[in-house]
């Protein structure tokens, strides 16, 4: 079975960017009520959508406190529990960030073991690319963050 998450987030001054769990050294960050992780929001949308258990906003509403500030990481976790509950493990994780700026070549290893770890899987099985958007759109304008996830599930 296959899994498909979409995320985008706001950018603004003064506020972290966490991508794929990793703290990014940059000018602006992600406006969000969790830790705005877009990378793992749209892995958490790729996992439950691999098996139609819904999507991140049931499971985590922005209305709930409880999430306020919240590492998306508690997100993938509870995510992959239900997985596993269905009788099914996560194969491959495939991530691809559209980011104008910074460039994210320094940081990709080291989401790429964040997701390994969490998901169990070898660093192997995690890939994150990265690109821009060529300065067209919201994301070119630097006023976003992208992120676009596919993984695959397999029967236990
Ligand atoms: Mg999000």
């Amino acid at each position: 079975m296959v899994g498909f998450g979409f995320d985008v987030h706001r950018l603004a001054a003064n506020e972290r960017l966490v991508l794929g769990g990793v703290e990014i050294q940059s000018d602006v960050g992600t406006v969000a009520h969790s830790d705005g992780d877009v990378v793992l929001h749209a892995l958490v949308d790729a996992l439950l959508g691999s098996l139609a258990l819904g999507d991140i906003g049931e499971h985590f509403p922005d209305s709930d406190p409880s999430w306020k500030g919240a590492s998306s990481t508690v997100f993938v976790e509870h995510a992959l529990n239900m997985v596993t509950n269905q009788g099914f493990r996560v194969v491959n994780v495939d991530a691809t960030i559209v980011l104008e700026q910074p460039k994210l070549a320094p940081y990709k290893n080291q989401m790429r073991k964040h997701i390994a770890a969490i998901c169990s899987l070898p660093v192997k099985r995690v890939s994150i690319k990265a690109t821009t958007s060529e300065h067209l759109g919201f994301v070119g304008r630097g006023e976003g963050v992208q992120a676009w996830v596919i993984c695959e599930v397999q029967p236990q």
